[in-house]
């Protein structure tokens, strides 16, 4: 960064954050608002850090609704994101193009292929090799309560 940028940084202006609206966690509602229900579970606000707000030049940098700007998303890899950084915008488009394809794929096997919840859990898992005991049990449920979540959300 150089003098000036970092200079005029100090000036810019903060503003409520638009993705959590003030709050520094984003919950359902939120979620809801923003239409990532299959994307983003409740948890501290990712787009303000959990601070509530944001500069206002924030908004032209991510989306509010960029679904790769979540929390498990680490701190190094959010500056890069806010900082345009060319191999982090392929890391996010790579994602949401996995994430699409994923939901769609599970419509698919359900609304056409008639398979069920646990049908198309066994399938995923089947695709995951080398889980142990302890992590397949807690995979299968998580994976269980996603592939409803894109059913209901479908219906
Ligand atoms: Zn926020």
């Amino acid at each position: 960064m150089n003098f000036f940028k970092r200079f005029f940084s100090k000036n810019k202006t903060l503003i409520q954050c638009p993705r959590c609206l003030g709050k520094g966690h984003v919950d359902q509602d939120d979620i809801k608002r923003l239409r990532q229900e299959l994307k983003w579970r409740p948890g501290k606000c990712a787009y303000c850090n959990g601070k509530g707000e944001v500069e206002s030049d924030m908004i032209s940098k991510v989306a509010v609704d960029e679904a790769y700007l979540a929390t498990n998303l680490s701190q190094t890899e959010r500056e890069r994101l806010i900082n345009r950084d060319f191999r982090a915008l392929e890391r996010m488009r790579e994602f949401n193009a996995e994430t699409d394809q994923i939901i769609e794929e599970i419509k698919e096997l359900h609304f056409v292929r008639k398979l069920d919840v646990e049908q198309i859990t066994r399938l995923y898992l089947q695709s995951t090799p080398g889980l142990g005991p302890e992590n397949y049990f807690e995979r299968k449920r998580e994976l269980m309560e996603y592939i409803s979540k894109v059913i209901a959300h479908t219906k």
